[in-house]
């Protein structure tokens, strides 16, 4: 698999605990004119077996003059790929086609005509009890389903023509909601290089859909809520709004935002989670959530999971050491977005820094381990998790803070992120060196020191002292 895919896979997640703190009609037309040398591809994909979680696939490849053809998995969450079942290649008059599997590629011998494929994918359905939400996006109902691209699908390892087609009947009569373009159960992936990260929902999920900011913005909601549909999806596009105004354009021109209950089980799990890939997030949420929280601090998922369009994909942590950056600033600004949207209040707001501030304190981490040592890759290490996202919090807010004094309020963090992006062209990627360039170039200071003790050092003097005046 290319590197160029490999790096798109960057996952970005909130965490939010309600009780301690904070914690993507008509006539359908598609003219298939590929260049010489450019196949094109229409994938197929029906639901075989709700109960076992069985999806059956098949492919077409069409216009390929190449003598074989080869198709690969793509590596998913903690290295797991997707395992094909009673893989068969045809030519179109029937023939069988010979293929060899090696490496978790699939080469059919096709000899320059075109072909079909088939395949079975079993999907695990017990991960949707897990606390590891990145192992959940997939997930199979008797009702509804939703699918990662990556899960399903053999990528052709080829050069192809773009506007891959896929028709995605999972159960006759099934809606289809998609990040992709999506007329009926039809969707089109206009880049190819997006399929591993096209998220699509089917079955009983209600959809709607609004145009903010030059973007279309749709909503899939499953099962019932004490909030309507339509209120929840107003206080989503006031957020993804007040994001794309921030920013001044957003990145992609279409957004899936799906949202349905959280069935994370155990202990460790937190009351709602929040998983952005690409054009798509996803929303798991506590089917309890009262019906006045849509005006409070768990609405911080939604405008967190967005603000990763920007910080987290647009521009990507170099490494974890990072990801306080990555987790912290988009913490930061999820809460502040949520005031500027007029879904919280001023003091809802300090009293979230407030409860953000305590748990941090009584993490038993915190004395030990530094702001930038923190990790989100075990979810169900809920401490080590809320030292990542509440000390990144606090390490932006102190930040900005200090920014906005250096400069005599001229600069913010946001103008620094928004620097840093425009920086990184070419590499999309960020690191606590591009942090300081961006810092002295719009504010003239040199916070390596600063930054040292704040984030590298355990228990940091300054973020204690700061915060302290919120009390
Ligand atoms: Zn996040």
């Amino acid at each position: 698999m290319s590197s160029a895919l490999q790096k798109r896979i960057g996952i970005a997640l909130f965490l939010g605990a309600a009780i301690a703190a904070s914690a993507f009609a008509g006539c359908a037309y598609f003219e298939y004119d590929a260049a010489p040398g450019r196949p094109f591809i229409l994938y197929n994909i029906t639901l075989a077996d709700s109960y076992l979680g069985i999806v059956h696939v098949s492919g077409r490849v069409l216009g390929s003059a190449a003598r074989t053809a080869s198709l690969g998995t793509f590596l998913g969450a903690d290295g797991k790929r997707m395992e094909p079942i009673d893989f068969g290649a045809k030519g179109l008059d029937g023939t069988q086609l010979s293929f060899r599997e090696k490496d978790e590629t699939w080469t059919i011998e096709s000899k320059g005509r075109d072909f079909s494929f088939e395949y079975d994918v079993a999907l695990t359905v017990d991960d949707r009890h897990s606390v590891d939400v990145r192992d959940i996006m997939t997930f199979i109902d008797a009702d509804r389903c939703r699918l990662l691209g990556r899960d399903v699908f053999l990528v052709p390892e080829f050069p192809i023509e773009e506007g891959i087609v896929v028709d995605f009947v999972m159960r006759p009569g099934w809606r289809v909601s998609s990040s992709a373009t999506c007329i009926r159960s039809r969707i089109v992936v206009n880049d190819p290089a997006d399929l591993p990260f096209t998220m699509t929902v089917s079955g009983e999920y209600r959809s709607l859909e609004r145009r903010v900011g030059g973007s279309e913005i749709v909503l899939a909601i499953a099962g019932s809520w004490s909030f309507s549909d339509e209120e929840f999806f107003d206080v989503v596009c006031r957020i993804v709004s007040e994001e794309i105004a921030l920013f001044g354009s957003s990145p992609r021109s279409r957004y899936l935002i799906i949202c349905d209950a959280n069935n994370a089980a155990g202990e460790d799990r937190f009351d709602y989670y929040g998983v952005h890939y690409g054009a798509s997030m996803m929303l798991l949420l506590d089917r309890n959530l009262d019906r006045s929280e849509l005006m409070d601090t768990p609405m911080a998922i939604i405008a967190h999971e967005f603000f990763h369009n920007w910080n987290g994909e647009a521009l990507a942590p170099a490494g974890d050491e990072f990801l306080w950056f990555t987790e912290g600033v988009t913490n930061y600004y999820s809460y502040y977005v949520l005031l500027r949207a007029g879904v919280i209040s001023a003091a809802q707001l300090e009293d979230r820094s407030r409860a953000i501030f305590e748990r941090y304190r009584s993490n038993p981490y915190a004395a030990n381990v530094s702001i930038g040592e923190a990790a989100n890759s075990d979810m169900s290490d809920k401490n080590m998790v809320s030292l990542l996202y509440d000390g990144g919090y606090l390490a932006a807010r102190n930040l900005d803070e200090r920014l906005r004094e250096d400069s005599g309020g001229r600069v913010t963090l946001v103008d620094v992120l928004k620097r840093m992006y425009e920086n990184a062209h070419g590499s999309g990627t960020a690191d606590e060196s591009s942090l300081l360039s961006a810092v002295k170039e719009l504010a003239g200071s040199d916070l390596s020191g600063y930054l040292q003790t704040l984030v590298h050092t355990p228990d940091p003097k300054p973020l204690v002292s700061r915060a302290s005046a919120l009390e």
